[in-house]
């Protein structure tokens, strides 16, 4: 395997994601002066399901694969959240993901609550044959705790809409009808929504921008930094760049990183990246070590491939006005209280990033009416959603001076602490 086909390692600084969960869910309770009972229930997760999964190769030995699924907390209703294929997974960073779904469904007031699944496997080294059995056996062995009014897996790291596609056949088959509803993020024709492939970028867009009239940042003349070139990095950098004008100057993956102050054309990057496995060597640019990125003099930081890669190290080299999360967790909880301090707006994970699931609520709505919308009603929505999401976010932080991300935690923990006691739980 070349070094640029090799996949992100999952955690960089060590830090177990879900302590840091467990953290901010300590730092959210006394903030919002919540009930022990209730500060108890959000700190751990409602289901774990935890599978082996065996699957004949192609060189005919059978192996076995190691499969989790955990529903984090449903008080707002079906849990929700992608599935990860990834040789380095953990329960515990499923367990983080799971929560930080949570709070995303709930701060985008998606009637949802979150989960997160993963397989322990390196889907780089996967036959589309192996990787077929794969998703069909690890829906024959969790399929009764899944279901569109259950719980509704998405793509995530490493998976995409051809493995729903799958996934949502095999559990179609299972229930005995068609189960278009089970997972979103599927491909357009069958019971995809427009716009989802490109959601995560386009929500995150939206957020920046109503973070850079903020800021009194011009975007037309804003430069970006974006760390991580997969479905979420590389549609940002032609987004920006498109729709608003942004200059992309540099751009990181596992393979190196590139540089051009004058700005680097999205799509011929993405092509360079499809034809040699990296960003780096792309023509007419400089070459870029990974860890500069982070202390780059842009605008706009974007983390858009995994967890903490900001940390307490390299936090206070950050020079730029704007950190958008588009990864999930890339910011320590000791990096966040340095940003702050350095007046730096950081747009948290599960506001910057939410609009994958807000587009798959939105197809999942779709599913079940059989009523399928156009681009600009997808875009109109997704706009709307994001936009009065930042606002609800930013409002709270100004008036009680805390963090964006505390901020985001205290809006979205709120709604799901009321959802338990209305429900009678506590
Ligand atoms: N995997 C995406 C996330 O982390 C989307 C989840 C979904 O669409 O359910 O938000």
């Amino acid at each position: 395997m070349s070094q640029a086909n090799q996949i992100e390692p999952i955690e960089s600084d060590q830090e177990n994601v879900f302590e840091v969960v467990q953290k901010q869910c300590g730092i959210c309770a006394a903030l919002l002066n919540l009930p022990d009972d209730i500060h108890e229930i959000i700190r751990n997760p409602m289901r774990e399901i935890q599978v082996s999964i065996p699957v004949r190769m192609d060189n005919g030995k059978l192996k076995v694969f190691k499969g989790f699924r955990v529903q984090y907390n449903d008080a707002l209703g079906p849990t929700k959240g992608g599935i990860r294929f990834h040789p380095e997974e953990t329960i515990d960073t499923i367990r983080a993901l799971a929560a930080w779904m949570t709070w995303k469904c709930s701060l985008l007031e998606l009637p949802l609550g979150g989960a997160k699944g993963g397989i322990i496997c390196n889907p780089k080294e996967m036959s589309a044959g192996e990787l077929e059995r794969l998703s069909r056996g690890y829906v024959d062995k969790i399929w009764s705790f899944i279901g569109p009014d259950k719980d509704i897996p998405a793509p995530d790291v490493y998976t995409n809409p051809q493995i729903m596609a799958w996934m949502m056949d095999q559990y179609s088959k299972l229930a005995g009808k068609n189960q278009f509803g089970v997972m979103t993020g599927k491909p357009l024709d069958i019971g995809g929504s427009i716009g989802r492939n490109t959601a995560t970028a386009r929500g995150a867009l939206y957020v920046i921008v109503e973070a850079a009239k903020t800021a009194g940042l011009n975007l037309k003349e804003a430069s970006l930094a974006i760390q991580g070139y997969g479905n979420a990095g590389s549609n940002l950098a032609y987004l920006a760049n498109n729709i608003y004008g942004c200059k992309i100057v540099a751009i990181t993956d596992k393979g190196g990183g590139i540089y051009n102050k004058n700005g680097l054309d999205p799509k011929a990057v993405y092509k360079h990246k499809a034809e040699t496995g990296s960003v780096a060597g792309f023509p007419g640019a400089e070459p870029l070590i990974n860890g500069n990125l982070f202390s780059l003099n842009v605008d706009i930081l974007c983390p858009s491939a995994l967890e903490n890669v900001i940390t307490k190290k390299n936090a206070p080299d950050v020079k730029a006005q704007i950190v958008a999360e588009l990864a999930n967790g890339p910011t320590t909880p000791e990096a966040d209280d340095i940003l702050f301090n350095m007046g730096i707006q950081v747009l948290p994970d599960f506001l910057c990033n939410a609009g994958g699931v807000t587009v798959s609520y939105f197809e999942m709505v779709q599913n079940f009416s059989m009523l399928y919308w156009d681009e600009a009603e997808v875009f109109e929505r997704l706009k709307k959603k994001m936009s009065s999401s930042y606002h609800e976010v930013y409002d709270t932080s100004e008036k009680r001076h805390v963090n964006m991300r505390q901020a985001a935690y205290m809006v979205a923990v709120k709604r799901i602490a009321d959802a338990m006691v209305l429900r009678g739980w506590i």
